[in-house]
């Protein structure tokens, strides 16, 4: 039965990757008639390469532009070194949003899903073998049944307003304004921050134009009223406290720092995942980030759901796992964007955590903290070896005569288990784990290896403290499901 994806965003197109790659059919609809032309993001980061990697097509974004080896946490005179993480990938990617997108929906493409875009979801009807849902398009009105529906449809979410899931959170604070505009001098306003006489403007460089990045003092009583250039150019001009003339806009809209989290991220036969899960503020530029590591770790829970074969409670620990991840991404970005402000009282708690920053250890903390390097789920098996739960790095490994990779044999998505040392191994369930055996030169000390689908080590033995093997079924039938 198929799994209706509403959303071709970042968070529905590498959810539809990862169900195609598990062998679920998987339809994405999208409301718009084609892909936006305006450009949100600009960033890949640590994670997202991680885990682009573990499918084999990391690659392919990360030839598509430069690599910035710092970032910012509070203090743009403080740039953040990336270079302390621990990853293969110790930097942020600059790439639009845009071309994530297109690069995803031909992966998406080449596994055989289509994106049916001028599609709206509009209704929604659960019950206990699968949904209804209600799509709109230029054709009329079509119900279409699926065993699941994905609301990937971004902040607003009407999938998440139609299942009835809470959007609790903080209301916006402040009200921010975006133009992507052409400086008619481009000496006018160097990139980076400007501190004006009202307020501090902050620009980015894009090809052929700028993005100008203000906070607007006095916001509408509806914010959604859209954002006129002679507006922008009036507010641009009194926070600087001089003229700077600008040329055609390409875009202009407003943002805000609202924080919001869906209460529940699975419900029944509806699941949430990107900006439909939560909305932050755009510190850090993480949201697309966030959308991508949903979509793993949901991908391969859904898949086995669907297809009957997942262990009691696997589809909850997609809650379990990213709801707390989210909630970390928001109490961060929330952290920046209070550190942010324009307010001396401030000054000496950003002066104390510019000092604190400057230690290895916190720096290596908001580097990895910030871009998900860090990220860790709970292995529901005892252990304390430091890779149980988070992702396994990308091992170099010799098995089956010749030379591989973890990311290369996790790359079609499946559990993966690696013995270094004979052993006898429990019954595993038929056809559904990888095994290979081999030589990791690098690790000299490692026995065996499992590896979720989405990468994270759900089972390790060493030689200086081996598992016994019921652990290793113990982790089996957690995450894989233990009947044979
Ligand atoms: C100004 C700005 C700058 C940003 N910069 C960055 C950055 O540098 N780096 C970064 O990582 N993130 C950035 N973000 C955040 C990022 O853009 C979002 O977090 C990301 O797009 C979320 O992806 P998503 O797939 O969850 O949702 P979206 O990208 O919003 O995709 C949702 C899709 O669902 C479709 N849809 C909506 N309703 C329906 C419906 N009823 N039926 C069918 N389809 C529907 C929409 O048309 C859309 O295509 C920025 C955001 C803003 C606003």
């Amino acid at each position: 039965m198929t799994v209706l994806v509403a959303g071709a965003g970042p968070a529905g197109l590498m959810l539809a990757g990862e169900l195609a790659l598990a062998g679920v059919e998987v339809t994405v609809v999208d409301r718009l008639a084609g892909r936006s032309a305006f450009c949100r993001g600009f960033t890949l980061n640590a994670r997202s390469l991680e885990l682009l990697d573990r499918r084999g097509i990391a690659g392919r974004f990360l030839a598509e532009g430069p690599l910035v080896t710092h970032n910012m946490f509070a203090d743009p005179r403080r740039p953040l070194e990336l270079g302390v993480m621990r990853t293969d990938h110790p930097y942020v990617l600059g790439i639009a949003q845009t071309r994530v997108e297109e690069l995803l929906e031909q992966w998406v493409a080449e596994l055989g899903v289509r994106v049916r875009w001028g599609c709206e979801v509009t209704g929604l009807d659960q019950d206990g073998d699968g949904v209804t849902v209600t799509v709109r398009s230029g054709d009329g009105e079509e119900r279409v049944r699926a065993s699941h529906l994905a609301g990937c449809d971004g902040s607003r979410s009407t999938v998440r307003k139609l299942a009835g899931i809470g959007f609790p959170g903080t209301p916006a604070t402040m009200s921010g304004l975006l133009a992507d505009v052409e400086l008619v001098d481009p000496a006018a306003l160097p990139y980076g921050v400007t501190e004006g006489e009202r307020g501090a403007v902050f620009v980015i460089p894009r090809p052929g134009y700028v993005r100008i990045v203000l906070t607007e003092p006095s916001p509408p009583g509806d914010r959604d009223q859209p954002v006129g250039l002679a507006y922008f150019r009036r507010v641009l001009d009194e926070t600087l406290g001089r003229t700077v003339v600008l040329g055609a806009a390409r875009w202009l809209t407003r943002f805000s720092d609202a924080a919001r989290q869906a209460d529940r991220y699975v419900a029944g036969r509806v699941v949430l995942a990107g900006d439909a899960a939560h909305i932050h503020p755009p510190a850090g530029a993480v949201g697309v980030n966030v959308a991508l590591d949903d979509a793993v770790n949901l991908g391969w829970k859904l898949a086995a759901t669907v297809l009957g074969h997942a262990p009691d409670g696997l589809l909850s620990t997609y809650h379990d796992e990213r709801h707390p991840a989210g909630a970390r991404v928001l109490r961060t970005t929330r952290a920046q964007a209070i550190l942010g402000r324009r307010d001396p009282g401030l000054d000496p708690l950003r002066s104390l955590l510019g000092e604190l920053a400057e230690l290895p250890a916190v720096r290596r903390h908001l580097a990895e903290l910030m871009t998900g390097v860090s990220t860790r789920y709970d292995p529901k098996i005892p252990g304390d070896h430091p890779w149980l739960g988070g992702l396994a790095p990308n091992l170099k490994l010799f098995t089956d005569g010749r030379a591989t990779s973890v990311a290369e044999l996790l790359a079609p998505a499946r559990p993966l288990l690696l013995t270094f040392t004979p052993r006898s191994l429990p019954a595993l369930p038929t056809g559904r784990v990888d095994v290979h055996h081999g030589r990791c030169p690098g690790h000299p000390d490692l026995e065996a290896l499992l590896l979720r689908p989405d990468g994270h080590t759900a089972w390790i033995s060493t030689k200086p403290s081996p598992q016994p093997p019921e652990t290793l079924t113990a982790a089996l039938a957690t995450w894989i499901g233990a009947e044979i």
